[in-house]
């Protein structure tokens, strides 16, 4: 939200082409985005998106500012593409005011030379330096990212990654920090100096990723984005027109949703290739310089002779500069006249450090933040009003897992301006707890959660009503009680009651099935979970088991708390010997839950 582009010039990088010049928005202009988009949303965490938001020339007043406004809501702010050599100490801390959200560095190559041909423009020294304030900030783990397969490679720059990681692992003054790796396969794309250069074939790839595995120390978790994956990429990325028969002709094998690797076959992309008489392998290759591309007759606004000048430079490893700061390096984006860079405050670290005069209390923040460290103590009323929210869950909402819906009340008491205490430490959550969760497809009647409010219900009505407004349909608070307990005991043994229609009427071989069940002593069903194969004895679970004359079932299910229950749809597919099918088309609506007496 921060700016357009990035103004470093990597070669690899396709947007850093497409989206020039850089324009940035004013701070005022990101913190009223942020604030509307808070306000409106209820999320927890506000990322500040952008190519390269560490080169955002207001970041530092307007992440204080940010800060200031969120800490109390902890609202987290987090910037998930931080540029190393951007990173400052300042920044760092005020990422720790709220949460300790991860960093994620792209050091993209093992080597300084290497990132020279990449124009990179960062050293081992910066990152290293980076990595030391980081941890020095109480951070035990920072993630790498690199590519393999950059033009001028070699095994010894690969090799030169695990040597990074160990001697950055070292800047930690602590005990067990940690350094992970994620890789993947360089991918030349096009409108970027590296347009003509060739693609890692998969099984490079894989030789890459073996050395890794067999060179990075053994505290370093490697991950790999799959080479075959990259070779459709490649392929995506660097293919013409005939490619739309081949996506055809794939559709046709029965190739879906490739991005997923369950999904992914790339034998079905080589098939529908070879039916097109296309080898997918050579969209692949090195191109000469003047061949004529096939993304040629469209134009990004920079010149074509910039892109060879640069792939020139990038094999002598000579450094084209920043034009945001430096002079303008003549690349044909800019016209000066309606086209030109929008840089809100002039990118000279004194300049962007003096600007926080701007805003005065990030600057009284600055000064608190220095004072006292970590600020994310809770702010105001310690008091704790303890209520009880019941609520329903009808109609679409039974596709929500546990997980959802706590998101989504979470997002609904922020929308709704409800105080709730949050726990402490560096990733605070309300305080709230809900019922036990509920099977993804049931309905429910009688849900609900305790949540520690700041200050008492004086009217209920209202915030009721104000809840309503901000949750979906198909949730609906029905009342609001003062909880007592501070905590909420879990009884050993509980009874569920369910309303099930099976979406069709009950017939009397309906009656016998229910009548056959209820006469065993035992009833063993077999389910995998967690990959082993388990045994229930489901009749164990039911208390009782009724067809009522309205053509719905009523199962009340009894479970205790040391044993795993079956969901109430597992037992009504054994008791109707009902098809998948049919188990999808019932309704489960729970009626009361209660402790066994
Ligand atoms: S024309 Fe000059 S100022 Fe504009 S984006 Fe290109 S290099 Fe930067």
């Amino acid at each position: 939200m921060s700016s357009s582009m990035c103004p470093s010039q990597c070669r690899p990088c396709q947007a850093g082409i497409i989206y020039r010049p850089v324009r940035e928005r004013s701070a005022e202009k990101v913190v009223k985005l942020a604030e509307q988009g808070i306000a409106a949303g209820g999320y927890e965490e506000l990322a500040m998106l952008s190519l390269s938001t560490g080169d955002y020339s207001c970041l530092s007043p307007a992440l204080s500012r940010l800060m200031d406004t969120f800490v109390k809501q902890h609202v987290s702010v987090s910037m998930p593409s931080m540029r190393v050599g951007t990173l400052t100490p300042e920044i760092i801390q005020q990422i720790k005011r709220v949460r300790k959200t991860g960093f994620t560095l792209a050091p993209e190559a093992g080597t300084d030379r290497l990132r020279q041909v990449i124009n990179k423009g960062i050293t081992e020294d910066d990152l290293l330096t980076t990595c030391r304030e980081v941890f020095a900030h109480g951070w035990k783990l920072i993630k790498f990212y690199f590519m393999f397969g950059l033009p001028t490679e070699t095994m010894d720059d690969v090799k030169a990654i695990s040597e990074l990681v160990r001697r950055a692992t070292k800047t930690a003054p602590g005990k067990n920090p940690r350094i992970n790796v994620s890789v993947a396969t360089f991918v030349p794309k096009p409108h970027t100096p590296f347009q003509w250069e060739p693609q890692l074939t998969i099984e490079e790839g894989y030789e890459r990723i073996d050395l890794l595995k067999r060179s990075l120390p053994k505290s370093c978790q490697l991950k790999w984005h799959n080479p075959r994956q990259s070779f459709l990429e490649g392929v995506m990325s660097r293919g013409d027109r005939r490619l739309s028969m081949v996506i055809e002709e794939a559709w046709k094998l029965g190739s879906r949703l490739d991005a997923w690797t369950e999904h992914f076959d790339l034998e079905l992309w080589q098939k529908a290739g070879a039916a097109c008489n296309i080898d997918l392998s050579d969209y692949l290759r090195q191109r000469d310089l003047s061949e004529i591309l096939p993304w040629q007759h469209l134009h990004t606004g920079v010149d074509e002779s910039f892109l060879v000048a640069e792939f020139f430079k990038a094999l002598e490893g000579i450094y084209t500069e920043d034009c945001r700061v430096h002079a303008c390096q003549k690349c044909g984006a800019c016209d000066f006249k309606t086209i030109k860079p929008v840089v809100q405050c002039k990118a000279k670290d004194s300049e962007i450090q003096e600007s926080v005069e701007d805003f005065p209390a990030a600057k009284e923040t600055a000064q608190e933040t220095a004072e006292h460290g970590v600020i994310n103590k809770e702010q105001g009323s310690a008091e704790r009003f303890r209520c009880r929210f019941f609520y329903s869950r009808t109609g679409d909402m039974r596709f929500l897992s546990h997980l959802e819906v706590i998101q989504l009340f979470f997002q609904a008491f922020r929308r709704a301006n409800l105080q709730v205490h949050f726990s402490q430490g560096f990733n605070p959550v309300p305080k709230v707890s809900f019922s036990p969760a509920l099977p993804v497809g049931t309905e429910s009647m009688a849900e609900y959660m305790d949540v520690d409010l700041k200050q008492p219900v004086t009217d209920q009505e209202f915030m009721i009503k104000s809840l309503h407004r901000q949750l979906p349909e198909g949730c609906e608070i029905v009342k609001v009680a003062l909880s007592k307990d501070s905590k909420t005991k879990v009884a050993n043994e509980m009874l569920t009651c369910y309303r099930i229609s099976l979406g069709r009427p009950l017939s009397q071989e309906d009656q016998n099935r229910v009548q056959g069940f209820l006469d065993k002593e035992s009833v063993t069903v077999s389910k995998v979970r967690k990959g082993k194969l388990r045994q229930y004895d489901i009749r164990q679970q039911v208390g009782e088991l009724s067809a009522q004359q309205n053509n719905t079932i009523e199962l009340i299910q009894v479970s205790r708390q040391d044993k795993a229950s079956s969901k109430p749809m597992e037992i009504i597919k054994e008791v109707f010997e009902l098809t998948e099918d049919e188990v999808l088309d019932a309704r489960i609506v729970k009626l009361w839950s209660t402790q066994a007496k």
